[in-house]
């Protein structure tokens, strides 16, 4: 009954909506190993609170100072530095958190899938990556991997299965990815050129972490989540649908061959999402506040304005191809939303930072993880001399 936990990206948006979630099920999970990039205060204070077998810093190397007050907190817990540890975290658990945003998320992530782990998948950008790749080590592991995002979980929950199976069922003829519109959804575009990280990252409906807040603002986010979407269920681009619904409530939705249609609807609570995932086939209690659709009154859809959204158009020129372009895509975004919010490049050059990147990368294979990661690399430096370019 009681399962071992390791929260990769622990002193994030997830990782702290995860522990929420967890600190109220003490007989179901107890934490196997959490992991933090640089935070040291913050990963210190989870430990004492969570005591972890293993705590990672990964983006530090040990000093006296950092060991010394780790020592002195009395901790039990092993404290490891550097990326490797990350791999140590993955090992600690039968169950990880996939919670590291962006691409550096993508080799725990791969070590959880190929020890057979349940995967409770939140860093979209690893399957978006190796797409093919990543669902084949699945199949050959025998891996979990559980839906954390909340409109695939809403998907995942819509089939109603009792398996962990993500395919689609054969009866499954369209599926809907609701996206909120982000901050800039009534905006006049010419306002656009101006708008600030703080802006950008100031989301209507759910409180994330500022890539993915910056993600929303463009709509490369739901680009990401069709991508992700194509691979966890097994569906052609053209069963794959989004609608902008500004509430937030209606999660996706799911279409049979009879013309029926199953949604899911919350409150905007990501515990929603991941106590599904923690506890699936099973129902746990999140301390979500119950839905209030009268207090809500409406709930509108609307199609996405292609020329407000251009970073989404540039998501589905990528989304039939199963080679690299879904990594190139990712690489220069994040390149691009990092360039962003260290103000170095304006809000309207990030669409134009991945457009020139994808224009100069020439798609390949994706057979294996170097084949993906060496375009990556490619995408991220011409990204990046695109970003100094407009800099100069
Ligand atoms: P966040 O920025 O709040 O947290 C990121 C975590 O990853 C932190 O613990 C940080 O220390 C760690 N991290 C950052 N860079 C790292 C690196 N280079 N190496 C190792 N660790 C690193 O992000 P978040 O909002 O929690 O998002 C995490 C992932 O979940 C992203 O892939 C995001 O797309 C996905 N996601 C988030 C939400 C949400 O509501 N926040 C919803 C759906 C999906
Ligand atoms: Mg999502």
């Amino acid at each position: 009954m009681m399962k071992t936990l390791c929260i990769l990206g622990a002193t994030g948006s997830i990782g702290g909506s995860t522990l929420d979630v967890v600190e109220r099920h003490p007989d179901r999970y107890r934490v196997g190993a959490l992991t933090a990039h640089k935070s040291f205060d913050a990963l210190l204070e989870l430990s004492l609170k969570y005591t972890p077998d293993v705590a990672v810093l990964s983006g530090l190397t040990p000093s006296d100072d950092l060991v010394k007050r780790w020592k002195q907190s009395g901790l039990k817990t092993e404290l490891i530095f550097g990326p490797q540890g990350l791999i140590s975290a993955v090992d600690t658990s039968t169950v990880v958190m996939a919670a590291i945003v962006g691409a550096a998320g993508l080799p725990p992530t791969l070590h959880a899938v190929s020890k057979g782990k349940t995967v409770l998948l939140a860093n979209k950008e690893a399957l978006v990556m190796t797409g093919a790749l990543f669902m084949r080590l699945v199949q050959r592991s025998g891996a979990i991997v559980l839906p954390v995002d909340s409109e695939h979980n809403a998907v995942f929950q819509c089939f109603g299965q009792t398996s962990h199976q993500t395919a689609a069922p054969k009866v499954v003829q369209r599926i809907t990815l609701t996206a909120s519109g982000g901050p800039f959804l009534r905006r006049s575009i010419a306002s656009l050129s101006s708008v600030t990280p703080d802006e950008a990252c100031a989301h209507p409906n759910w409180v994330m972490g500022r890539k993915i807040s910056v993600d929303s603002a463009t709509m490369m986010n739901k680009g990401l989540e069709l991508i992700e979407a194509k691979w966890l269920f097994d569906l052609a681009p053209t069963h794959l649908k989004v609608l902008i619904h500004p509430q937030s409530i209606v999660h996706a939705m799911v279409e049979f061959c009879d013309g029926s249609v199953l949604a899911q609807l919350s409150n905007p609570d990501m515990r929603v999402p991941i106590a599904h995932a923690l506890a699936f086939p099973e129902r746990i209690a999140t301390g979500v506040k119950s839905l209030d659709l009268a207090s809500v009154g409406s709930l509108q859809f609307e199609v996405p304005d292609r020329a407000r959204f251009p970073c989404l158009d540039l998501a589905y020129r990528v989304l039939g191809d199963s080679g690299t372009l879904a990594a190139i895509l990712n690489a220069a975004n994040e390149v691009a939303v990092e360039a962003f919010l260290a103000q170095q490049i304006a809000y309207l050059q990030i669409a134009e930072v991945i457009q020139a990147t994808l224009d100069a990368v020439p798609a390949g294979s994706a057979a294996s993880l170097e084949m993906v990661l060496a375009a990556d690399a490619q995408a991220r430096a011409k990204a990046a001399a695109h970003v100094a370019a407009l800099g100069a």
